[in-house]
């Protein structure tokens, strides 16, 4: 052989031998579910997370704790580069609450105020309810609602669809001189469980107090109003919004073994709502997350490319984490491979969906079957890939054209408990955590040692 086929055939050997086989793959896929199964690691800081923290709402001090645990335990793991990284955040508190109906008979009413409100005047605020159905009946009744209180009363027809009316209703009655707005909560049960909430207001009308009201309640509002019966209620909300606290997002990192500048950035928000556990929203995606990686780092196992965890701050009622990622990391973005974000529950993955903002629908379909050549090694999981959504907290990077990559989660039960008192331990399953650590580690990894790009 001729010195220069010689050297051509060698370099060809080395290039593919950097990259391990697809049999290799699946062995290391079939050791990370072994472990995650006989460990339960996931589990395990879950049930610490929600039974010895609880929920942690930005400006919470049991937010300070959680960002000092997670980083203990990410350091333990063996994971390098583990720190946090400052983000100044809302400070919103619920104060006291409560609603009572005073006429056509008494109830005492369950509400959740939603994330934002401001409160009632001291003392409360007692109105008449008007229950609407759509914002085009509150416009048709327009000044009607004046000094009332407007319920809107819609069906949960998926969240998309029905939450506009949380985040947007209090602007809405605002608008035409309604005192306070009430939601039916977004779900679609409920065992008189109220569900909180991001709104917004409208800076051109007055800011009003504003609740969710149970499904129980809703309908039985609007059961008298179609009985043609007065509704009036007594509605009180301590709730303000404080000046900005600091908090932070926590970094962790397994560095790459031969390409440490590119990353694969694997997330979930530590944050969460001031009600239940946040088990499912978003307990359950930050210890998958933080399994994944320290399955891969427990193997032994050496990623090419760096996979870093990121566990954001404030999702819920600010995105601050995501968009300070953003404006601090923005000259890595073209060496950010994908940014996975795992916030749709407990529940066995489904798939994962890559989302790319800034390429072509032909750009878009070849990345997607790029995504699918890892499929194979997937396969044992029962997962499939498509292009869609990705996460709220990337959705800053993602926009600016960094590939994201949403991990879907079957949603049976998500929105039963979502935002709610309800949102505890013991409605997750332990081997879907398991299970769910396993996927993206193994997807994680085999990302890691391929040299796919999406864009
Ligand atoms: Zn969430």
């Amino acid at each position: 052989m001729n010195p220069v086929r010689c050297l051509l055939l060698c370099l060809l050997v080395v290039s593919l031998g950097a990259q391990p086989s697809s049999k290799d793959l699946r062995a290391s896929s079939e050791r990370l579910r072994t472990e995650a199964f006989r460990t339960h690691g996931a589990y395990g800081d879950l049930a610490w997370l929600c039974d010895r923290i609880g929920h942690r709402l930005s400006g919470s001090p049991q937010l300070d704790v959680a960002i000092a645990w997670a980083q203990s335990r990410l350091k333990a793991a063996g994971l390098v580069n583990v720190h946090a990284e400052p983000v100044m955040v809302p400070h919103w508190v619920r104060g006291r609450e409560a609603a009572e109906l005073i006429l056509p008979a008494p109830h005492r009413l369950h509400i959740l105020g939603l994330g934002g409100s401001v409160g009632t005047p001291g003392g409360g605020l007692m109105a008449d309810v008007v229950v609407v159905g759509s914002f085009d009946e509150l416009d048709q009744l327009g000044t009607a609602v004046k000094g009332k209180i407007v319920l809107f009363d819609v069906p949960f027809k998926g969240y998309g669809h029905t939450v506009v009316y949380r985040h947007d209703g209090a602007a809405k009655a605002a608008k035409y001189g309604a005192v306070a707005a009430l939601v039916r909560s977004v779900g679609p049960v409920s065992l008189d469980t109220p569900h909180t909430g991001a709104m917004d207001y409208d800076p051109a009308f007055p800011k009003i107090p504003t609740a969710a009201v149970t499904i129980e309640a809703s309908t039985q509002l609007r059961r008298m109003q179609q009985r043609g019966e007065r509704i009036q209620m007594r509605l009180e909300m301590g709730a303000q919004t404080l000046p900005d606290v600091p908090s932070a997002n926590v970094v962790a990192e397994i560095r790459g073994s031969e390409k440490p500048e590119e990353v694969i950035i694997l997330s979930g928000h530590l944050d969460s709502w001031d009600v239940g556990q946040g088990a499912q929203d978003d307990g359950a995606g930050t210890v998958v997350v933080m399994e994944a990686a320290r399955l891969i780092q427990g193997l032994g196992l050496k990623p090419r490319r760096t996979i870093r965890v990121v566990l954001w701050t404030n999702e819920e009622n600010g995105l601050r984490g995501g968009k300070a990622y953003r404006e601090a990391h923005r000259a890595e973005f073209k060496d950010i491979i994908a940014a996975v974000e795992s916030d749709s529950g407990s529940e066995r993955v489904k798939g994962f969906s890559l989302d790319l903002h800034k390429a072509t629908p032909e750009a878009k379909a070849a990345a997607l079957a790029s995504l699918k050549s890892l499929g194979a090694v997937l396969e044992p999981f029962g997962v499939t890939f498509r292009l869609g959504g990705s996460g709220a907290d990337v959705s800053p990077m993602v926009g600016e054209g960094v590939p994201g990559i949403g991990m879907e989660h079957a949603a049976t039960h998500y929105f039963d408990i979502h935002h709610t008192h309800a949102d505890t331990f013991e409605k997750i399953e332990k081997d879907d955590l398991a299970h769910n650590a396993a996927a993206l580690a193994t997807f994680a990894y085999a990302l890691a040692q391929s040299d796919l790009r999406f864009q």
